[in-house]
């Protein structure tokens, strides 16, 4: 509880703040696999690497990044803040609270169907959470480096329940059914909703959620509802762009198109930016940063 008043009250960056140039001893996390570029230009970069493409285009001697939309994690200040310390592809800076990331060892251990039937221990966890064929399974095996971790919950209609998957025996994967069912009837729609929403108000263990959007379509609706109702009610959350090496058709827009249309869509919702990034499961990209930031959130809530 104490992250999420923590997470929401950091201020957003001033954007007159001076850059310093001394490394700060957040700095040295990733250093080699961090990015180099503008923040402004932080999507494209990203797309670009995801695509095979080099990072060393960027501009390492670039120091004129715009701060004002970064995600500053506790144990950072903004104006120690270098380009360095930025996750690729995403506005999350790298602090001190970031650690071992791996995971070495997933296990099913229950399916809820209601919110009090979840495990009851003191285990922080993430709720993973996105649209059907958002590629959820998909990035949950691009996590794990495996190829197929038994998701039950994906057909449609089928019994609503809340699955626990313990990583490395100290923290939870939490997988939520899927919104937005093209064919469901509107009782599993309703169920979903009033389901999940209890889970994400009630759950003390709730690090943060997850929330899964295919970066290869423009923004849709569904998905912008339930992120203004995330930033809404305070429930703190990482945006995941998925399949982020994908355009739809010759014409479509580029998933970073779409990505900066969705945040401009949902950033009136939020007090402070949200933490967005970006992923592919065709290329990995984004995975082990993911799992980097999931680790500085986690490593924080377990030590305050
Ligand atoms: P889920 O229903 O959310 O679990 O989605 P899946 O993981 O089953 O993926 C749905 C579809 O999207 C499948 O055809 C996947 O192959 C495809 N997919 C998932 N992730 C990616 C990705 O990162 N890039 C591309 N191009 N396709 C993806």
């Amino acid at each position: 509880m104490l992250l999420r008043s923590h997470l929401f009250n950091l201020r957003s960056f001033a954007s007159a703040v001076p850059n310093r140039t001394s490394p700060s001893p957040c700095s040295s996390i990733r250093r080699g696999n961090l990015l180099r570029a503008t923040q402004s230009g932080a999507v494209s970069a990203a797309v670009e690497s995801s695509a095979g493409q080099s990072e060393s285009n960027s501009s390492s001697k670039n120091f004129n990044f715009a701060r004002e939309n970064l995600f500053i994690p506790p144990g950072v200040d903004i104006v120690d803040v270098t380009p360095e310390m930025i996750l690729p592809g995403s506005n999350i800076v790298v602090g001190p609270y970031a650690g071992d990331a791996k995971i070495t060892e997933v296990e099913f251990v229950k399916s809820s169907p209601k919110v009090k039937d979840c495990p009851k221990d003191d285990r922080p966890e993430f709720a993973i959470v996105g649209r059907s064929n958002v590629g959820k399974s998909s990035l949950i095996n691009v996590l794990a480096r495996k190829k197929e971790i038994a998701l039950t919950s994906k057909k449609p209609g089928k019994t609503q329940a809340i699955n626990h998957f313990l990583v490395n025996k100290s923290w939870y994967l939490v997988d939520l059914p899927g919104y937005g069912f093209a064919n469901a009837p509107d009782s599993v729609r309703m169920d979903w909703s009033v389901f999940t929403k209890g889970f994400f108000l009630n759950r003390k263990t709730l690090v943060a959620v997850l929330l899964l959007v295919d970066a290869s379509t423009p923004p849709q609706k569904i998905d912008l509802d339930c992120a203004n109702w995330l930033g809404r009610n305070n429930v703190p959350m990482t945006f995941v762009f998925t399949k982020c090496d994908k355009r739809k058709g010759k014409k479509g827009n580029l998933p970073d198109d779409n990505i900066k249309n969705f945040l401009d869509l949902v950033r009136k919702h939020y007090q402070v930016p949200p933490p967005w990034i970006m992923t592919s499961s065709v290329t990995g990209f984004g995975g082990d940063n993911l799992l980097l930031h999931m680790s500085q959130l986690r490593n924080y809530w377990e030590n305050y």
